[in-house]
């Protein structure tokens, strides 16, 4: 049995978690979840699941629950990271909150399927450092790194084998908005993406395509690519997930309609291939014509300015993805346009010296400034 603690399992990838699970009880042991709020929530899938811990990193208000023991406050999200009995973290927590997290799991030599891309983008040197130390593994749960893996797995290619990687992107709900047109859309218009259905947050970066230039970041500290060797192109049906081009110029992909439920599997099980992740069965016809676009870097600036701080490196990254942030809630919250989530991140970024990222403080320090600095930029736009 492989014991599984889920962090943020009451969001979009947590739920899908939970439901991959459920299928596989001979395989799979949950042994904790873990989320911010909605205390209810936690605690009735905890009892439905049978987990004995449940953690509320916020501190708020939890019922009781018979045979649950609930901890709270962000130390005990640690602590389920490093579960004595979980084999594998699943870190489905949104936003750099992840990053602890992460660390804590890779420290304590876990396997981690790791949705929470921020804590990479933010602290991607220090989680290499931490999955050195601790010996464990880093499986990714993104469905375009998953992709990667799954074709290297697949092919037997090693990453020095590896000329290129092309991350695909739906191109979001503003994929063909004027850039007049965009200066106008709305939250509601922004949360209506159409082939993947995710907490707000990404579906806004999914939009921006700041999440695109996420996973380039992602890709770069995954794999050990160098950013010219990192691409990213729309394909609107998202049906393959990522294309990896070889030294010898052949071209993977892997395909499949789009569902979270597989590289959630994929990242619990890998190597191993599990019969049944409930997801909808390949049809070629039904998929129809598959299509490929150049990213507009002129419509959507946060990706160019998330490949540029990618290729900045040191603290940029932490900066580009904790500006990113702040904007993107004043932007749910109506407090922002759509296109000054660009402007945000973009102020912030020029007024930020990168320094060395290599220890938690000096990380933690860029991400605070980072916000501090995005909120009085969101002042100015107002
Ligand atoms: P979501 O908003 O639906 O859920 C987030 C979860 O994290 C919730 O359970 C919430 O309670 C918890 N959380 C938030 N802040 C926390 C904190 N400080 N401490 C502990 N828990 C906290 O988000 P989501 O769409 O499930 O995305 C989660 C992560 O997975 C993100 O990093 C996202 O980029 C990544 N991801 C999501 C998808 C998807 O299909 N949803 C796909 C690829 C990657
Ligand atoms: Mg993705």
């Amino acid at each position: 049995m492989i014991g599984v603690a889920i962090l943020g399992s009451t969001g979009s990838i947590g739920r899908s978690a939970l439901r991959v699970l459920e299928r596989h009880p001979d395989r799979f042991r949950i042994v904790a979840l873990a989320a911010h709020s909605r205390g209810e929530e936690l605690v009735a899938q905890a009892r439905a699941h049978g987990v004995r811990l449940a953690v509320l990193a916020n501190g708020g208000p939890v019922p009781d629950a018979p045979g649950v023991r609930v901890r709270t406050g962000p130390e005990a999200l640690l602590e389920a990271a490093a579960h004595p009995d979980a084999d594998v973290v699943l870190n489905a927590v949104v936003g750099a909150a992840g990053l602890e997290a992460t660390l804590a799991a890779l420290g304590a030599g876990k396997r981690l399927a790791l949705a929470n891309k921020e804590s990479l983008v933010a602290g991607g040197e220090l989680v290499q450092a931490a999955l050195r130390a601790g010996g464990g593994q880093l499986v990714p749960v993104d469905s375009e790194h998953s992709a990667i893996l799954q074709c290297l797995a697949g092919s037997g290619a090693r990453t020095a084998d590896v000329r290129r990687v092309v991350l695909t992107a739906s191109g979001g709900p503003f994929r063909a908005w004027s850039a007049e047109r965009l200066d106008g859309a709305e939250p509601r218009d922004a949360l209506k993406h159409p082939t993947w259905d995710m907490g707000a947050k990404i579906t806004v970066d999914s939009a921006t395509l700041a999440n695109k230039a996420l996973e380039v970041i992602e890709a770069h500290y995954l794999y050990g690519l160098d950013y010219d060797a990192i691409e990213a192109v729309v394909h609107p049906q998202s049906i393959i997930h990522s294309f990896v081009e070889l030294v010898d110029g052949s071209v993977l992909a892997q395909l499949g309609f789009p569902d979270m439920e597989l590289p959630i599997l994929y990242a619990l099980s890998h190597p191993e291939r599990v019969a049944d992740s409930g997801t909808r069965r390949f049809d070629p016809v039904a998929a129809g014509p598959l299509t490929f676009e150049a990213v507009d870097r002129e419509r959507f600036p946060a990706f160019a300015l998330g490949e540029a701080a990618g290729r900045a490196g040191g603290t940029a990254p932490a900066v580009y993805n904790a500006a990113n942030e702040v904007a993107v809630a004043a932007f749910l919250a109506g407090r922002l346009t759509f296109t000054g989530v660009a402007e945000v991140i973009r102020a912030t970024l020029d007024m930020h010296d990168p320094r060395a990222a290599d220890t938690l403080e000096s990380v933690l320090e860029a991400d605070g400034w980072a916000r501090g600095t995005a909120a009085d930029a969101l002042e100015k736009q107002c």
